[in-house]
């Protein structure tokens, strides 16, 4: 049973792991443009006999924009729980999850027969899983 839920975390981790490589790309390449652009403008300020500061602070401020892009923020971490209700069949012990149905409580017989023997699944727990995920709620 456990195994299942397991599975289950694991493509919620996959997803979110697609996503956030994919925006970090952009970041990077847009850093590294940042970064280009600053240390361009540096070395112009430093060609004449004296530096050039209006060239010179603008490197600096790019160099700053670039770090701030690059540099991942830490994001709340948003919960999203899920609950499942575990089945136990009340003959063979054989059990297995469901997601959890409205009504649904502790020792509550389901009628759902067992797929082992002839008899009957009744709740044996009822919880909720955590499901890790990024903060981040869709806009739009
Ligand atoms: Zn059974």
């Amino acid at each position: 049973m456990t195994g299942m839920i397991d599975e289950e975390e694991e493509d919620v981790d996959k997803l979110l792991k697609r996503k956030i490589s994919w925006k970090g790309v952009l970041k990077a390449i847009l850093g590294f443009i940042l970064i280009g652009g600053s240390v361009f403008l540096i070395q112009i300020s430093q060609r004449g006999e004296e530096i050039n500061t209006t060239y010179f602070m603008l490197g600096i401020v790019l160099m700053c924009m670039a770090s701030t892009v690059m540099v991942p923020v830490p994001r709340k971490k948003k919960e999203i729980r899920h609950t499942v209700s575990i089945l136990e069949c009340e003959k063979c012990g054989s059990k297995r999850v469901h997601d959890y149905t409205d009504g649904d409580f502790v020792y509550k017989s389901t009628g759902i027969p067992c797929i082992n023997c002839d008899g009957q699944y009744k709740i044996l727990r009822v919880f909720s899983l955590k499901l890790k995920t990024k903060g981040k709620s869709k806009s739009k």
